[in-house]
């Protein structure tokens, strides 16, 4: 507890991998192991600063998929921190063809209003469901 207390919110994101790690963890349940139990196709799913650059240039992906979704950012800009949620964040699902099995989340940044800095969207345990749902919803009309 007292612990806790000591972390400044701005390192709270740094906590990110945990939630991660959840995501993927539910990506597993309701996609991948549905996928590969009843298509006998196996993807994995990862967020774009996630996978080795050589790797991400390596794949080839057979089709892209944009969406909007609901995500909070943070400015960078340390004399501004200005904090906001959007709407309409935009994230893209690149994907490669079945015997590759990859899946790469990309979430767009967004300019700070105040500053015009660049901001990475936050991860938060509730906006991976969403984006579990969209990239279901996707999936399945795929195949
Ligand atoms: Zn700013």
């Amino acid at each position: 507890m007292e612990l806790a207390q000591t972390i400044l919110d701005d390192t709270k994101k740094d906590f990110c991998p945990d939630t991660r790690a959840a995501f993927h963890g539910e990506f597993a349940r309701l996609i991948s192991i549905p996928l590969s139990l009843h298509h006998d196709i196996r993807y994995y799913l990862f967020a774009e600063e996630e996978l080795d650059s050589e790797l991400y240039k390596s794949l080839k992906f057979e089709c892209l998929k944009l969406d909007n979704a609901k995500a909070q950012f943070k400015c960078p800009n340390t004399y501004c921190q200005h904090a906001w949620t959007s709407m309409r964040a935009r994230i893209s699902f690149s994907i490669t063809n079945p015997s590759s099995g990859f899946i790469v989340l990309k979430i767009f940044g967004q300019n700070c209003q105040h500053c015009g800095a660049n901001a990475d969207a936050l991860w938060y345990i509730g906006k991976c469901f969403i984006f579990i749902i969209l990239c279901w919803q996707f999936l399945f009309s795929y195949f």
